[in-house]
């Protein structure tokens, strides 16, 4: 089946949206230095944009997880497949994360982050689908709304193609 890839978000428009948010979080941040995580693998291309329009110092760390479930539904059991290499604890956290679905994944996340003692907790998104929520989660920082449609792009992938578009565009799935 042919999957061809339809323009949603240009890069000019990601490209203002990211300076925007970062200079939201830096004036939020101003005097702190912001643990930042990246969510693997679709936050990475955004993490790298966002901390670098930052104005203050960071600390950056990398979480790779991965939901089980079929090809474009999150399940919910979320499996760390590699965690933070340093403790978080009395840390002011921002997550990143590529897109919010039915929110199951981050609110997992959230309780086993919480769990380790930050001094604060916050969540960056690039793309918010709030259509498609299933649990409620309270979004810090949003780039986007997006429809219910699924999308890839700007680090997001489907069965790991698209991923190195500079631009986010949808895609028709196959199972739904
Ligand atoms: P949630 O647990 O909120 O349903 O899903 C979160 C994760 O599912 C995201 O971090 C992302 O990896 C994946 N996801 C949800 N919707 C989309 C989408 O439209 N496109 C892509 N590429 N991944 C998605």
């Amino acid at each position: 089946m042919k999957r061809e890839p339809v323009l949603l978000i240009s890069k000019e428009d990601i490209q203002k949206r990211v300076q925007e948010l970062a200079r939201e979080i830096s004036k939020d941040y101003r005097d702190k230095k912001p643990f930042v995580i990246c969510i693997l693998k679709g936050a990475w291309m955004f993490m790298a944009d966002l901390v670098r329009e930052l104005k203050v110092p960071v600390e950056c760390d990398f979480l790779a997880v991965s939901s089980y479930g079929g090809e474009t539904e999150s399940s919910g059991v979320v499996k760390i497949m590699a965690d933070l290499t340093r403790p978080i604890e009395g840390k002011d956290v921002l997550i990143v994360e590529d897109i919010v679905d039915t929110g199951l994944t981050l609110r997992y996340l959230k309780e086993i982050l919480l769990s380790r003692a930050p001094k604060s907790l916050k969540i960056c998104t690039l793309l918010d689908k709030p259509s498609r929520r299933q649990v409620k989660i309270k979004l810090d920082y949003v780039g986007f709304e997006v429809p219910d449609r699924f999308v890839v792009g700007y680090g997001l992938d489907c069965q790991e193609h698209f991923r190195n578009l500079p631009y986010i565009a949808y895609v028709e799935p196959t199972n739904r």
